[in-house]
């Protein structure tokens, strides 16, 4: 990235008032957790991930993707926010005074873990379960979760509470997600291929709305051409150098 570059970003956060840093799984792949178009580690053998992520596999057969879930579960609960997180976090406390909203596609929970206030996890989370009819039944892995079962209050099979392939976003979290994007005078996509719907309509419509759209990732994607600033380098070192940038340092 050049120097420039950086000053004219650094210059558009300074006078925005909505900013928004929209992430996707590249983001935690520096934390060790591999992305889904990542085949070298473990996590991906023998499994489609379509198949072990998509609602068809879960109701075809439950356990085989309950268990593959508790295992990435138990990954995410070994591993920590890396350095992306830690500076998207400390640039909501140099930006105190404006409003900074993440909108993250990732289920690992790591930008609250990171610090970050206003998080929406439009696609859910994995840390937390609940009844798969949305009864209103919801529990922690620790509660005798380690097989799936089924809802105490109605019967019906008990879930991780993310969206998987084929189902509908949360309406009330993917709503203000478009209104916090619609908003944004810049709006950052760090770690995302764009390949996802709806969330990938979202920096669309920012840049449609007015936003500065800066896209942050070591590989070009569907995004570079619209985008003001396409950054070619990993997380950690842009927002890393844009708060040292931000702070005078
Ligand atoms: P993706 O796997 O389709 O794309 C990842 C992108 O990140 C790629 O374009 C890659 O070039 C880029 N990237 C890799 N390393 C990077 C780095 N250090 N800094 C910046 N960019 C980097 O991810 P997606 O677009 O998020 O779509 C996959 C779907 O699966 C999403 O819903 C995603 O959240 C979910 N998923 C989540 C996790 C998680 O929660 N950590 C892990 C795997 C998949
Ligand atoms: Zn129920």
């Amino acid at each position: 990235m050049r120097a420039m570059n950086l000053e004219s970003i650094a210059a558009i956060v300074r006078e925005a008032r909505d900013i928004v840093v929209f992430s996707g799984a590249g983001l935690s792949a520096d934390s060790g957790i591999p992305t889904f178009r990542d085949g070298a580690t473990g996590l991906w053998n023998n499994v489609n991930p379509d198949e072990v992520a998509s609602i068809e596999g879960f109701l075809r057969n439950p356990p085989r993707v309950w268990n593959w879930l508790l295992q990435l579960k138990a990954l995410i609960d070994d591993r920590r926010p890396n350095a992306g997180h830690l500076a998207i976090a400390r640039l909501e406390q140099i930006c105190a005074g404006q409003r900074l909203t993440v909108i993250t596609q990732n289920i690992d929970g790591y930008h609250a873990r990171a610090g970050n206030a206003e998080v929406l996890e439009v696609h859910g989370t994995i840390h937390r379960l609940r009844c798969h009819r949305y009864c209103g039944f919801v529990a922690n892995w620790d509660q005798g979760s380690s097989n799936p079962f089924a809802c105490p209050a109605c019967g019906s099979p008990v879930r991780p509470d993310l969206v998987l392939f084929g189902e509908m976003l949360d309406d009330e979290v993917f709503s203000a997600a478009e209104t916090r994007s619609m908003n944004a005078d810049i709006f950052f996509c760090v770690g995302t291929s764009f390949t996802v719907q709806p969330a990938a309509r979202l920096p669309v419509w920012a840049k449609y709305a007015g936003a500065a759209l800066v896209e942050i990732n070591p590989h070009p994607t569907s995004l570079t051409e619209v985008a003001d600033y396409s950054v070619r380098s990993g997380a950690s070192e842009f927002f890393s150098a844009l708060c040292a940038r931000l702070e005078g340092k």
